[in-house]
């Protein structure tokens, strides 16, 4: 690979100084002797492999003048692109260093070196160049962009909601779901720190940014439980169905433990039966299953079960069935069901529990930024429905 980048380099180099120089309308002549001598010095140092020297020739070698900015501003991405940032930020530099540089040139330097410095992982000096660059006409878009990457990187939620803002008001593209986000990571913090009033003012943001944002309500129910304040949690957890349906399993234990704290179970069972009928889920089975196992028995709770596996087939269904019949069942046929029983356990351990509708990540754990594809709310819970048996 290093053989055809020696190679390739520089004839690039090479191009690239043919189109500056040919962009020339007049050359004097004493210049026109000493460009292609420089040329070959420097091909001989980037044959010898001493890169060094070859930069500070071919920077020495393409004057900067409006012809050749543009020169330039290729050999510098070349560089870039092959990994050797420090050159790169050097020809950018020696570009902005010029004093009779066009602004729109100076512009589109800056923002080189910008990328440089994300390339070499100093985001400080990346986001000092991008803030520049937010006020001017052609770069705002993408430096608020590439700030917000920063931001996000950093974990400043508060500066990439600003950043956010601020690219919707230039792009008209939609942000809120995700500033809805900032918000919550900021809630969540706080929430961390049980400073639980400024925590629950980041959701009502979040919520006021987007209204079918799922992550505020669970983790303003959270908070309230937290804060004993149960009949308020649930007014949060009962939005979800409506918010996205898909995140349904995420609130099931925690409405099932306001119920109880209520003690209100009965209008719990009410409750989950309803949500059943309009969202088949899982979860919401094996906590319906358990109540009508502690109330009416095992044989009833696995009829439930049963007739749930039988209109909606999942292997997490099944599972559920299999647990309760177990301990029902008698002799081989207990023998048997355990067998089943384990063989489904290390089955289930090997599935994802959710995944990214986007990129496919999946895991374990529900990331509300895709670890993947860094998108938001793209990675859903895999349980229920989702999942057949075959
Ligand atoms: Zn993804």
């Amino acid at each position: 690979m290093k053989t055809i980048w020696l190679l390739l380099f520089p004839i690039c180099i090479a191009i690239a100084w043919l189109l500056g120089y040919r962009a020339r309308p007049k050359e004097e002549p004493q210049r026109k002797s000493t460009i292609p001598r420089n040329y070959l010095i420097g091909l001989n140092f980037l044959l010898n492999e001493e890169t060094d020297k070859a930069v500070d020739i071919f920077i020495k070698m393409l004057e900067v003048d409006s012809d050749t900015v543009e020169t330039h501003l290729a050999v510098g991405k070349l560089f870039r692109r092959r990994g050797e940032v420090d050159r790169a930020i050097r020809i950018h530099q020696n570009l902005i260093a010029r004093p009779q540089l066009e602004k729109i040139h100076r512009e589109q330097s800056l923002f080189e070196l910008g990328q440089d410095y994300l390339s070499a992982g100093v985001l400080d000096r990346a986001e000092r160049i991008f803030l520049d660059l937010v006020s001017t006409k052609t770069h705002s878009a993408r430096a608020l962009q590439i700030l917000i990457d920063i931001y996000q990187q950093e974990k400043d939620w508060e500066k990439a909601a600003q950043s956010a803002i601020k690219y919707e008001a230039i792009t008209k593209k939609n942000m809120q779901p995700i500033i809805a986000h900032y918000y919550c990571e900021l809630g969540e913090a706080a929430f961390i720190k049980k400073q639980y009033d400024a925590a629950l003012e980041y959701l009502e943001k979040a919520g006021a940014a987007d209204k079918s944002c799922v992550r505020a309500s669970l983790v303003q129910a959270k908070i309230l439980m937290e804060k004993t304040e149960y009949k308020k949690a649930l007014t949060s957890l009962k939005k979800i169905k409506d918010q996205n349906p898909d995140y349904l399993s995420e609130s099931i234990e925690l409405l099932a433990l306001c119920y109880e704290r209520l003690n209100e179970e009965d209008k719990l069972v009410a409750h989950l039966k309803q949500l059943l009928d309009e969202h088949p889920r899982v979860p919401v089975v094996l906590i319906l299953a358990e109540h009508i196992r502690k109330r009416k028995g095992d044989k009833v709770a696995a009829n439930f079960v049963a007739d749930y596996v039988r209109r909606y087939p999942s292997l997490r269904g099944l599972y559920i069935f299999i647990n309760i019949y177990v301990s029902n069942a008698e002799g081989r046929a207990k023998e048997d069901l355990h067998i089943l029983q384990n063989l489904m356990k290390n089955l289930l351990a090997n599935k994802p529990d959710y995944q990214c509708n986007s990129c496919g990540f999946s895991g374990k754990s529900l990331h509300w930024q895709c670890p993947g594809c860094k998108q938001w709310s793209t990675m859903l819970p895999v349980h229920g429905t989702h999942e057949a048996i075959a």
